[in-house]
């Protein structure tokens, strides 16, 4: 069977040799006060740093989930207001985390399958206010520092791969609000398109993802990458005597990383095998796997361009991932669903209301290109015995 799943997905070829490996070398039964899981751990961060091209003042942190590092985030940097461009489930729940944190945060939201329009974000979106019922505009052609945003914001949240809807947002409009909002400390959810996007980390303060979508390895495992001025804000709050949480608030983190430890008994396991993943990235090379996975793509939107019912839910091809391929399905998910299973493949439904309606195909460099063609020549034969039944 081959997982086409948004995450969990199909494990990077590597990973059944490697978790051998680490049984052989008691690698599960390591303490994590011993010099062999610093050595692990330090290895770790220099590979992330060299695959992701992280800056060195940067501080990596590992937690268990993308989720986790959404609360962890919103704790540790914000004492009110933050701000989300919601576009779907995941960048969602990183405004309601904010929410049940107890903070006040604003909402920036278009319709799912849709991206933002950064154009005329600061003359036309209406920023809603849930906790008094109030809307107004963005004041942003205004001076940055008397924008609505800017005076109230402490952090500005992002989610660059919608995985609900397969939409894609552009960094460079990101890095342009960074740019006019220097004030501003960003986050950055990148949960299913790393390693494949490329990220300029200087122009951003947060930015998170976990190990069981682009990386192909079981979950378990969450990195925050973090900027000196996050950091900084964090510690500051909590010198203030203001929440930033316990165990894994960011000074604990920081604490504990810079022996190349953990507060807690972490998942040693994983930590290793993203290692080992990493090594197998840096040697196929990372220009490698984003062409790879952008050619994948091709081939899976053109196929689908050209079909008759089952087009790309995104319709404005700038806003596609390369990533996260969500396809409608107007005859219904599950029969596809189903008929593939047979034939040894399994695709992700849609996700929430969208279950029936839209099925997603996840492109991962665990996926060959071998992997794709063969899907696509399942999806002919299926849908040709469908056209034929009618
Ligand atoms: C999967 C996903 C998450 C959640 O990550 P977990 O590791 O499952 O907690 C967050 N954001 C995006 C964009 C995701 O795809």
């Amino acid at each position: 069977m081959i997982y086409f799943t948004p995450g969990p997905s199909q494990l990077y070829p590597t990973v059944k040799q490697h978790i051998t490996q680490a049984l052989e070398d008691g690698i599960p039964s390591l303490s994590h006060r011993n010099a062999a899981f610093h050595d692990i751990v330090k290895q770790t961060y220099d590979d992330l740093r060299m695959l992701l091209n992280i800056p060195s003042d940067y501080h990596i942190f590992f937690v268990s989930s993308g989720t986790e590092a959404m609360e962890r985030i919103i704790e540790n940097c914000v004492d009110e207001r933050s701000i989300h461009f919601v576009n779907g489930a995941f960048s969602k729940r990183f405004y309601d985390t904010a929410k049940e944190l107890r903070k006040r945060p604003e909402i920036i939201r278009v319709e799912p399958g849709q991206s933002f329009d950064f154009e005329s974000l600061y003359s036309k979106t209406e920023l809603s206010f849930p906790w008094t019922g109030e809307s107004r505009r963005l004041q942003m052609h205004e001076s940055a520092t008397r924008s609505g945003m800017t005076e109230e914001a402490e952090l500005i949240c992002f989610t660059h791969n919608e995985t609900s809807t397969g939409v894609a947002i552009d960094l460079d409009e990101v890095y342009k609000i960074k740019k006019q909002r220097p004030m501003n400390l960003i986050a950055l959810d990148i949960v299913s398109s790393a390693p494949y996007v490329s990220v300029d980390y200087s122009k951003l303060d947060c930015v998170f993802f976990s190990v069981q979508k682009g990386f192909g390895l079981p979950a378990g495992l969450g990195i925050i990458i973090i900027s000196p001025r996050a950091m900084e804000k964090a510690q500051k709050r909590k010198a203030n005597g203001k929440a930033v949480g316990s165990y894994h608030s960011f000074p604990a983190m920081l604490e504990q990383a810079q022996k190349y430890q953990t507060v807690e008994t972490p998942n040693v396991l994983a930590i290793y095998l993203l290692n080992k993943v990493l090594k197998d990235m840096l040697e196929k090379g990372i220009d490698t796997i984003r062409k790879e996975t952008e050619r994948k793509a091709t081939l899976l939107y053109n196929f689908f361009d050209n079909h008759k019912t089952m087009k790309p839910f995104v319709t404005d091809k700038k806003n596609r991932s390369n990533t996260v391929i969500v396809i409608n399905t107007p005859q219904g998910s599950k029969e596809i669903i189903t008929q593939l299973k047979k034939n040894g493949s399994t695709v992700g439904a849609g996700y929430g209301d969208y279950k029936q309606t839209s099925i997603r195909i996840a492109n991962f460099p665990a996926h060959s290109m071998g992997d794709i063609n063969q899907l696509l020549s399942q999806f002919k034969v299926i849908l040709a015995s469908e056209a034929e039944m009618k």
